[in-house]
C-alpha cells in the first residue's frame, strides 16, 4: 500500500522556496510555535488531509517541463516536513527516479537520526535558523535551538548543499551581536550555498485571528530597508560569497 502523508496543500508554480520553478507541498504538523508564523493553520498534524505519495508525484510530474527549463523541482515545506520522515523519504525517492530535484524547507528541530534516510534523497536543504541565541530562539518558538544547530553540523558533515534562511524581526531577531554569532557559525560550514535574509511580514496575521490565537507581534513593524541591508552586510562580512 502506498504511504500516505498528512498534507495541508500543494501548489504548482512556487518561486520562493528553492531554485527555479517548484512544485511546493505544504506538510501538516509543526512542533514549533513561532510568533511570526504565517501558516499557523499547519500546526496540528491531525488537521491534514491524507494524501498518497503517488498523487503528489503524479501532480508534480505535470510540471516537469517547467522544472527542467527553470532548473527547479519539488520542495516540501510546512509546517515541519521532517515530522513525517517516512512520507518525505518515499516522495523524494520517487521524485529522484523521475529526475526531479528535491528540496526540503525545515526549521531543523528534529533528531538527526530520524532524518538521515530522508537526506539521502534530498538535493537541497533550506534550513531556517531562527536565532543563534538560545534564549531568543526559545522565546520566539517555544523550544531550544539545540536540534537545529545539531542538524546544521550534520549537514556540513555529509556535505549536503544547504541554504540558510534568517527571518529578520525588529525588536526580536535584530540583535547585531546574535547575527554576528550566527554569521561566524555559518562561515565555518563549507556546504552552505546561500544565505537568505527574509524581512518579517504580517501576511498570516489574519489566520491567527481566524483560529482564535493571540498574535503577539501586532505592534511590531516590518523592518526598514536600512535594517535589512545592515544585517546583510554582517553576513557578507563573514560569508562574502553567500549573500
Ligand atoms: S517552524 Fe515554520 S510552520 Fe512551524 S511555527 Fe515556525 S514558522 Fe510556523
Amino acid at each position: 500500500m502506498d504511504i500516505k502523508g498528512k498534507i495541508h496543500s500543494y501548489e504548482s508554480c512556487g518561486t520562493v522556496d528553492g531554485p527555479g520553478i517548484r512544485f511546493v507541498v505544504f506538510m501538516q504538523g509543526c512542533p514549533l510555535r513561532c510568533k511570526y508564523c504565517h501558516n499557523p493553520d499547519t500546526w496540528k498534524l491531525s488537521d491534514g488531509k491524507d494524501i498518497e505519495v503517488d498523487e503528489i508525484v503524479r501532480e508534480a510530474k505535470k510540471y516537469k517541463s517547467y522544472m527542467k527549463f527553470s532548473k527547479g523541482g519539488i520542495t516540501v515545506s510546512g509546517g515541519e516536513p521532517f515530522m513525517q520522515p517516512e512520507f518525505v523519504k518515499e516522495l523524494f525517492k520517487r521524485c529522484k527516479d523521475e529526475g526531479i530535484h528535491t528540496a526540503i524547507d525545515t526549521s531543523g528541530c528534529i533528531e538527526v537520526d530520524k532524518v538521515k534516510e530522508v537526506l539521502k534523497y534530498t538535493d537541497l536543504v533550506l534550513l531556517d535558523i531562527k536565532s543563534y541565541n538560545d534564549n531568543v530562539f526559545r522565546d520566539l518558538t517555544g523550544i531550544s535551538n539545540e536540534k537545529t544547530l545539531n542538524l546544521a553540523k550534520y549537514l556540513t558533515e555529509i556535505k549536503k548543499p544547504t541554504w540558510i534562511r534568517y527571518v529578520l524581526v525588529p525588536e526580536i531577531t535584530d540583535n547585531m551581536e546574535d547575527i554576528e554569532s550566527l554569521a561566524k557559525f555559518i562561515s565555518g560550514m563549507d556546504n552552505i550555498e546561500k544565505i537568505e535574509v527574509l524581512p518579517f511580514h504580517k501576511l498570516g496575521e489574519y489566520k491567527w485571528k481566524e483560529l482564535g490565537y493571540n498574535y503577539e507581534l501586532e505592534n511590531i513593524p516590518v523592518p526598514k530597508e536600512e535594517m535589512v541591508e545592515k544585517v546583510k552586510t554582517i553576513f557578507k562580512y563573514y560569508c562574502p560569497t553567500l549573500v
